[in-house]
């Protein structure tokens, strides 16, 4: 099952599990729409893939399936 992080990991801003504006790597790697485009360029720091729109988990599913509350964030932010 995918881990909805709750926050980017650049700025560590909020991403409700429904954003739209959440983008993750193959493996989880989770940011913002802004730090995704204007630091990152579509590439994840962390592991080098590609970054595309998380998919939204309905809400009749997280009610089963919850998001993440796990947050992750990089330690030195993703300012290149
Ligand atoms: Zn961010
Ligand atoms: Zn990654």
């Amino acid at each position: 099952m995918l881990e909805l992080r709750p926050n980017c990991e650049c700025c560590d801003c909020d991403l409700a599990p429904d954003s739209r504006e959440a983008m993750i790597c193959s493996f989880e790697c989770t940011f913002c729409a802004d730090c995704a485009r204007d630091a990152l360029h579509g590439v994840c720091p962390n592991c080098g893939g590609g970054l595309v729109r998380r998919p939204v988990r309905p809400a009749a599913k997280l009610a089963t399936h919850p998001a993440s509350t796990r947050r992750v964030v990089k330690a030195h932010g993703c300012a290149s």
